[in-house]
C-alpha cells in the first residue's frame, strides 16, 4: 500500500539532511567523519537573544501569536529593512514564518496556477525546486556556469521568459556557490523585468550578512525600485545569528501578496513561535558584533578552502563572494579509478568515493542542478578544515 500522494512523486528529501544521515550513519559503523554536508553555523546563538526568548517566556508571551507576526517582530523587520537595506515596508507589508523556507512555501502556494514557471539560477538551493513541485509548479533551471561567475545574464533571462513565468528566484550570496551580483549586474536584469509584468521577483537574502572583501549588500528591491511591488524580499534569522533551531524567517512584499500568503499560513501553522519571535526581534534590534565576528570568522575560513583546494590536482574553486560554502569543481576527476578499480563517472561518484576513502561528507552539485561540482560547508573550524582537507587531498593523490 502507498501512503504518499502523487503530487510528492518527483520530490526529493532535503540532499544535505540526506548527506549528513550518511555521515552519522558512517559514523555509527565507527568511521572517522567529517561532516561537511550541512549548511548551518557551527556558532551559538548570542546570549542576548536567548535572554530575550527567556524572558518572553517569563512575561507570559506564551499564547497563539497573530498569524502574520508579532507586532513587536514585525516592527523589527520594517526597521532592519530601513536601517540596513534602504527598504520602506509597513507592517502590513510584512510576514513573519516558521524559516524562510515557509515563507518562499506560503509564496509559492498563494501565487502559483498549476503550470505556472518558477525561474531557478543553477546552482541553486535545491529545495526551491522541490517546493515548486509539491505545488504543481514548473522549475525551470537556467544553467550559470563557473565560467559566468555562477551568475544570471540579461540575455539568459530575455530568453527565457514565457506567458506562463510566474517568478524569478535569485539568491545572493547564493548559497551553494557564494556568488555575488553587482548592482550594476541586478539593475540590468530588473530592466529586463521591467517589460513582463507577470513576473514577480523572489529575492532570497538570506546570507546578506556573510559577505566578504569589503563588498556592501544591496537588497535587489532597493536597486530596482520600480519593481519593488513585485518582489518578495525574504530573510531569516538562521544563517546571520546562528539561529537555526529557531525557525524564524521573513518576508516583505506588497500587501496584497503578503496578505494572501497569511491566508496560507493561517491553514499551515497559525503563525511562527512567540518565544522564537521575541528571539528574533531581539537579535534583530540588539547588537551586531557577533554578526560581524561570524562574517570574519567565514571569511578566514573561505581564504583556506580556497587556498587548500588551489594546492590539490584535478579540483577548482574560484573564491566565492559570501556565504559559508565552497562549491568545489572536481571535472579534473571525472573518469578517474579509484584504488579498487571504480571509475568515478559523476559528482555522486566523487562524493561517494570522498565519503568512503577520506571520511569527508559532501554534497553533490547534482542536487543543485549543476555537475560536476560538490559542495561543502565551510562553518567548520580551521582545524577541523584543515584536516578534512588533508584527507581530501590524500584521498584525491590515491586516484588513477
Ligand atoms: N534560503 C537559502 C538560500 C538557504 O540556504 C536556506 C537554508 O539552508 C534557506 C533559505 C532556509 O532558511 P531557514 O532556516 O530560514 O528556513
Amino acid at each position: 500500500m502507498s501512503f504518499a500522494s502523487s503530487r510528492l512523486a518527483p520530490v526529493k528529501p532535503s540532499a544535505s539532511a540526506w548527506v549528513s544521515q550518511a555521515a552519522k550513519e558512517a559514523r555509527a559503523r565507527g568511521e572517522d567523519v567529517i561532516d561537511l554536508g550541512l549548511g548551518e553555523p557551527d556558532f551559538d546563538t548570542p546570549d542576548h537573544i536567548k535572554e530575550a526568548a527567556h524572558q518572553a517566556a517569563l512575561r507570559g508571551e506564551t499564547k497563539y501569536p497573530p498569524t502574520n507576526g508579532t507586532l513587536v517582530m514585525r516592527q523589527a523587520v520594517v526597521d532592519k529593512f530601513k536601517r540596513e537595506n534602504a527598504l520602506d515596508y509597513a507592517l502590513d507589508e510584512v510576514i513573519v514564518s516558521n524559516g524562510a523556507k515557509q515563507v518562499l512555501f506560503n509564496a509559492f502556494m498563494a501565487t502559483l496556477e498549476p503550470g505556472d514557471e518558477v525561474l531557478l539560477c543553477a546552482p541553486y538551493f535545491g529545495q526551491y525546486k522541490d517546493i515548486v513541485l509539491i505545488l504543481g509548479g514548473v522549475p525551470v533551471p537556467l544553467e550559470c556556469p563557473a565560467e559566468a561567475g555562477f551568475l544570471l545574464t540579461p540575455d539568459q533571462l530575455q530568453g527565457v521568459i514565457t506567458p506562463k513565468t510566474r517568478w524569478l528566484l535569485l539568491n545572493q550570496p547564493s548559497n551553494p556557490s557564494g556568488a555575488v551580483y553587482s548592482d550594476a549586474e541586478i539593475t540590468a536584469l530588473g530592466e529586463v523585468l521591467a517589460d513582463h509584468e507577470r513576473v514577480l521577483v523572489l529575492s532570497d537574502e538570506i546570507y546578506e550578512h556573510i559577505l566578504f572583501d569589503g563588498r556592501v549588500f544591496r537588497s535587489f528591491a532597493a536597486l530596482c525600485p520600480g519593481l519593488k511591488d513585485r518582489t518578495l524580499t525574504v530573510n531569516g534569522v538562521s544563517k546571520a545569528y546562528a539561529m537555526t533551531g529557531w525557525r524564524i524567517g521573513y518576508g516583505a512584499g506588497h500587501k496584497e501578496l503578503i496578505a494572501a500568503m497569511t491566508k496560507v499560513q493561517s491553514q499551515i501553522s497559525s503563525g511562527a513561535c512567540s518565544i522564537a519571535q521575541a528571539a528574533a526581534a531581539a537579535a534583530l534590534d540588539g547588537p551586531q558584533d557577533e554578526v560581524r565576528s561570524f562574517c570574519r570568522a567565514f571569511e578566514a575560513r573561505r581564504d583556506l578552502v580556497v587556498a587548500r583546494v588551489a594546492r590539490i590536482p584535478g579540483l577548482t574553486l574560484a573564491a566565492p563572494g559570501g556565504a559559508f560554502y565552497g562549491l568545489i569543481g572536481c571535472a579534473g576527476l571525472i573518469g578517474a579509478k579509484t584504488p579498487l578499480g571504480e571509475t568515478l563517472t559523476n559528482d555522486t561518484d566523487v562524493t561517494a568515493y570522498l565519503l568512503k576513502a577520506a571520511g569527508v561528507a559532501a554534497v553533490p552539485g547534482s542536487v543543485y542542478d549543476l555537475s560536476p561540482f560538490f559542495r561543502i560547508s565551510t562553518a567548520a573550524s580551521e582545524e577541523v578544515l584543515n584536516d578534512a582537507m588533508d584527507r581530501i587531498a590524500r584521498a584525491v593523490s590515491d586516484l588513477k
